[in-house]
């Protein structure tokens, strides 16, 4: 924790993340905010004692940037939570909800505790072989939203695009809750080997970030990447429906993929943009194992997302199956990308 120090003291306190952070927003205590938090974590730098309240606060950031976006000293209190995760749970206070997903995952390769095939999803589409680009489908798509997966492999099986011979999880609600995502990384690493892909294209904002962050030997893109250069080859026909677009975070602030999404919609249909969108874009709630732990906050979360959304339209389309689930779950009308460009194929 001690080599964070000199990210930690960039905090010069001005408050400017108190105006931005979704949980400080939500619970109101200057602790369960960025600043809150770079104070904590410099306390654990020096033998603080964790309290209950230090570690359920450190727990509650949903990662979402927005104290990254926003600090004028340039500190990173996102990276530093995530270092106090790792720092508490080294110190034995590893909570309920994070020790499940690591049960979860250690007996059955995905996020959801899910013991049936992962591939279920695939039908009858064929695999192509050592193509060079894999579609790496993510726990939520493959067994959640197994029709997403479905269609976004229907679109990427006619590119020429193969899938991995097993794909486990990727690690990253292991990695954003502070704990040890190394057997995933090497898993899914020799996978990627083993297809002989260049390229791995990714339809869950997680699992983008995770890859760009933790795993080395190969590209990254999403899927709204890919498909935005390929529009007039692959969409058939125009949707006469309005859409507004969430942009995730681990996609939008955290890697800047703003104009690649919004292209592929506006091909297809009218996009009418949120008051809060790009880089200022509301978090869901869902991330940083906020969702598991701490459901109420989530939930409250995406109620303050769904403020910004405009009244007049008939979906709000985003790019990550954790967003997806966390605005239906709320009752909002909401479409997977990659659902979108599949009404816009058949
Ligand atoms: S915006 Fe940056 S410098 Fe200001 S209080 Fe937050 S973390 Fe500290
Ligand atoms: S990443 Fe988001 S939730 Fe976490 S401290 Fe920063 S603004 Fe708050």
């Amino acid at each position: 924790m001690r080599e964070y120090l000199p990210e930690i003291v960039k905090c010069v306190r001005c408050g400017r993340c108190r105006t931005v952070c979704p949980s400080q927003q939500v619970l109101g205590w200057e602790s369960a905010g960025a600043r809150g938090r770079m104070q904590m974590a410099l306390g654990l730098t020096s033998g603080l004692e964790p309290s209950e309240g230090l570690v359920r606060n450190v727990l509650n950031c949903t990662t979402c940037h927005q104290c990254v976006t926003a600090c004028p000293s340039g500190a990173d209190p996102h990276r530093v939570t995530r270092a106090a995760r790792r720092k508490l749970i080294a110190l034995g206070h590893t909570q309920p909800h994070q020790i499940e997903m690591q049960e979860r995952i250690k007996s059955t390769g995905n996020s959801l505790g899910d013991e049936s095939s992962r591939g279920l999803w695939l039908t009858e589409l064929p695999v192509h072989e050592h193509s060079g680009y894999v579609y790496f489908a993510g726990c939520l798509a493959s067994y959640r939203y197994k029709s997403t997966a479905t269609a976004t492999y229907s679109i990427l099986e006619k590119l020429g695009v193969g899938l991995l011979e097993d794909e486990q999880c990727c690690g990253s609600p292991l990695f954003r809750m502070g704990l040890d995502a190394s057997e995933l990384i090497a898993h899914n690493s020799r996978q990627i080997e083993e297809a002989g892909a260049h390229t791995v294209i990714v339809g869950c904002a997680g699992c983008y970030s995770m890859f760009k962050e933790r795993y080395q030997g190969f590209d990254v893109v999403h899927l709204c990447e890919f498909l935005a250069d390929k529009l007039d080859q692959i969409i058939k026909k125009k949707l006469d429906i309005l859409v507004t677009y969430h942009d995730p975070c681990h996609l939008g602030r955290a890697y800047g993929i703003y104009d690649a999404p919004r292209k592929v919609i506006e091909h297809i249909c009218t996009l009418v943009e949120m008051k809060a969108s790009k880089d200022t874009a509301s978090c869901c709630g869902g991330g940083g194992g906020v969702r598991l732990g701490y459901p109420e906050l989530s939930a409250s979360i995406t109620e303050e997302l769904i403020k910004n959304i405009p009244e007049e339209i008939d979906y709000v389309v985003t790019a990550c199956p954790l967003c997806f689930r966390n605005l239906a779950d709320a009752g909002v009308r909401v479409l997977d990308l990659a659902d979108l460009v599949w009404m816009a194929v058949e």
